[in-house]
C-alpha cells in the first residue's frame, strides 16, 4: 500500500498534464524574455491619472505588455515576477524608462504637461548605477527631473527597506518623484511609511474597489487618505471603475484617481486622441474635449 501511495504521488507530480503545461510555460517566459525586448514583443501601455478636483489628467502610468507569438498577450503580474527572478528586470525596466521618457518628452513637444510613471521593483532599486542612468535619460532628453515618478510596491519596499533606501534617496536627491504602490498590502507602519523619501502614495485597488459596499474597504480608504494628508503625501486610488467610487473619493478628499471608469491603459500612442475626446482638461489643452457628451 505504501508502493502504491508513493507510486501515485509520484505520478501526480510526474504526469500532470496541467502542471507540465504551467511550468512549460513559466520556464520558456523566463527563458525568453530577454530575447524578448530585443524582438519588439514589449509594448509600453499607459493609464491616465485625473486630479480630482481640478477634473484634470495629471499624469499617466506606464504598464508593459508582452505579445507572445505563442501565448499571445502575457499579462504583468505573470511575467514580471518570473524577471524578478532570473534578473531580467532591470532590462525591463531600463526599456520601460527610456520608451516613457521619449514619450514625457514628445507630450511636452506638444504641450501636454504630464507625468510619466514608472514601476520598479527592489531588484532594479539594489543596482547601485539605477539612478544615474535615469538622470543621464532625463537629462539627454531636457526633461525636469520631475517628469518622471517611480513607483515601488509598499511590499517591495518594506521587504528590503535597507538595500533600497539609498537608491530611493539619490534618485529623491535628483529631483525624480516617488510614489508607494499598492498601499495596504503590505504591513508599513506610520514611521516607515515617514522614513521612505516618497511624495505619493496609492491605494490598492482591492481596497478602493470596496468602498461602497465594504465597510471595513471604506474605513481602510479614509484613514489611509487622512494618513496620507498628515504626511504631506499625494494620495492615489487606483482601480476606480464608476462614478459613485470617483464621487465617494472626492467626497473624502482623495487628490487622484485611475482606473477603469476614466480608461482600461492604451498604447501610448492613443493618448493625445483619448485627451481629445475625454472630458477632462489637461495642462497644454484648451478645452475638455468633446466625446462623452
Ligand atoms: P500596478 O502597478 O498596481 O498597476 C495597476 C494595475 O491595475 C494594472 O494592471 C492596471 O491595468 C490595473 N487597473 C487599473 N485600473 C483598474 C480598474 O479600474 N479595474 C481593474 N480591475 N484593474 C485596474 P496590469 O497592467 O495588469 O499590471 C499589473 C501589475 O504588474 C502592476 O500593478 C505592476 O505591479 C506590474 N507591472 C506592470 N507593468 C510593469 C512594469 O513595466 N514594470 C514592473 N516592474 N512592473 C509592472
Ligand atoms: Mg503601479
Ligand atoms: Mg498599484
Ligand atoms: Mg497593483
Amino acid at each position: 500500500a505504501l508502493f502504491q501511495a508513493k507510486q501515485q504521488k509520484q505520478r501526480i507530480v510526474v504526469y500532470s498534464p496541467e502542471q507540465d503545461g504551467h511550468t512549460l510555460r513559466r520556464l520558456t517566459l523566463m527563458a525568453e524574455l530577454r530575447a524578448a525586448i530585443d524582438r519588439d514583443e514589449l509594448s509600453l501601455y499607459v493609464q491616465p491619472k485625473l486630479d480630482i478636483a481640478g477634473w484634470r489628467i495629471v499624469g499617466v502610468e506606464c504598464l508593459v505588455r508582452w505579445h507572445h507569438p505563442q501565448y499571445g498577450m502575457v499579462p504583468p503580474d505573470e511575467f514580471i515576477p518570473l524577471a524578478e527572478q532570473t534578473g531580467a528586470i532591470r532590462q525591463l525596466t531600463n526599456w520601460m524608462l527610456r520608451k516613457g521618457l521619449d514619450w514625457a518628452k514628445r507630450w511636452r513637444d506638444d504641450g501636454l504637461q504630464l507625468k510619466v510613471a514608472i514601476n520598479v521593483s527592489t531588484v532594479d532599486l539594489l543596482d547601485p548605477l539605477l539612478a544615474k542612468r535615469v538622470s543621464g535619460w532625463i537629462r539627454e532628453r531636457g526633461l525636469p527631473a520631475d517628469a518622471l515618478l517611480l513607483e515601488v510596491t509598499e511590499s517591495a519596499v518594506m521587504q528590503d527597506a535597507e538595500g533600497a533606501l539609498p537608491m530611493l534617496r539619490e534618485l529623491r536627491d535628483f529631483g525624480v518623484d516617488l510614489a508607494v504602490d499598492d498601499f495596504g498590502t503590505g504591513y508599513s507602519s506610520m514611521l516607515q511609511l515617514k522614513r521612505l523619501p516618497v511624495g505619493e502614495l496609492k491605494i490598492d485597488k482591492s481596497f478602493v474597489m470596496g468602498v461602497l459596499r465594504s465597510a471595513d474597504d471604506a474605513v481602510i480608504v479614509r484613514s489611509t487618505i487622512d494618513l496620507a494628508h498628515n504626511l504631506d503625501l499625494v494620495v492615489v486610488a487606483e482601480g476606480v471603475e464608476d462614478d459613485t467610487t470617483l464621487e465617494w473619493l472626492k467626497r473624502f478628499g482623495c487628490d487622484l484617481a485611475q482606473g477603469y471608469l476614466l480608461s482600461k491603459p492604451m498604447p501610448a500612442d492613443l493618448l493625445s486622441l483619448w485627451l481629445d475626446q475625454a472630458p477632462y482638461l489637461c495642462a497644454g489643452r484648451e478645452h475638455v474635449g468633446l466625446g462623452h457628451g
